[in-house]
């Protein structure tokens, strides 16, 4: 008699909300986004973005449907918490679909709600796009009003503006929250440390050039950071060379706290278990190995859940 399979659940701690669907689930709905075969590099990406996605998030009707795709995607796939990012400026004074409305936008988050899936939504500071003579404020209301349960800093990474943002850390860091960073995806593991000496992060989004130096990885690991890793991602945009040679293994040889996610399901085309059956065939890490991550990811996120 064959033997039902137990169903598996997952967290995805790296998914930025907006592109967390599938292009059948928008197509079906009305929505269209070409199926991305692979991306090539971060300049054909931010192509794609500006053409088919960065409209949207001035539009109610879309941004709602591609939330609502990225959650469906989740529930189909066995993610049981996500930690989806979303930009403050939803509420921008001029664009926002939510202008000078924190308080509406926060609503309309909560609007989406599940039994199954718990989401843990992350306010997001994109480095290229924030405007500090304007945007302070908004940003800093929104980290104080308790209902995001982390930040996170996404784009160009640049040690020269880190000072910029160390107040958003800190104070998120006073309250309690999940502080996440991206960080050592597009330069080296000292971008990664002096991320740690500034922000003081409890999760790094992505975070494999870490491997490059044994010593800052032991500082990670005292300090007990999370590393949430997006394999494909990093495979398409040529931050590593193969899933066979992602710096992953090396990074769980070194007892680092990790977890695998989807970073963008729409462009990587690539679920949570997807990323982790293409880590075992590739003979990146054992089945053993990649459970061991699955049950750290399912704790990180349990304890995600709990803080705040
Ligand atoms: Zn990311």
């Amino acid at each position: 008699m064959e033997q039902k399979k137990k169903k598996k659940f997952y967290a995805d701690l790296h998914n930025h909300s907006f592109a967390g669907g599938t292009p059948e689930f928008l197509e079906d709905h009305g929505l269209h986004f070409p199926r991305v075969e692979r991306v090539n590099g971060i300049e054909h990406m931010n192509e794609i973005w500006n053409e088919y996605l960065y409209k949207h998030q001035y539009d109610l009707h879309a941004l709602s449907l591609l939330l609502k795709a990225n959650f469906e995607n989740c529930r189909q796939t066995g993610v049981k918490t996500v930690a989806p990012s979303i930009t403050y400026r939803l509420v921008d004074k001029e664009k926002g679909i939510f202008p000078d409305a924190p308080e509406k936008f926060i609503e309309f988050l909560k609007s989406f709600k599940h039994d199954d899936l718990t989401i843990n939504w992350i306010l997001s500071i994109n480095r290229d796009r924030y405007r500090p003579d304007q945007e302070r404020g908004v940003v800093m209301d929104l980290i104080k009003s308790g209902f995001f349960k982390g930040i996170d800093l996404s784009s160009t990474e640049d040690p020269d503006l880190n000072k910029v943002f160390k107040d958003f850390y800190k104070q998120a860091n006073q309250q309690g929250m999940v502080t996440q960073v991206h960080a050592g995806e597009q330069l080296g593991a000292d971008y990664v440390m002096q991320c740690i000496k500034d922000f003081e992060p409890k999760h790094i989004q992505h975070g494999i050039s870490i491997v490059q130096s044994p010593k800052i990885m032991k500082v990670a690991q005292k300090e007990g950071i999370t590393f949430n890793v997006c394999p494909t991602s990093n495979v398409e945009l040529g931050y590593a060379k193969s899933h066979g040679e992602h710096p992953i293994r090396a990074m769980y040889y070194n007892d680092l706290s990790l977890t695998i996610n989807t970073d963008d399901m729409l462009f990587f085309n690539s679920s949570v278990p997807e990323e982790y059956k293409r880590l075992k065939q590739n003979g990146t890490l054992t089945d053993r190995q990649l459970e061991d991550i699955r049950q750290n990811s399912l704790k990180v996120a349990d304890e995600m859940t709990r803080d705040v």
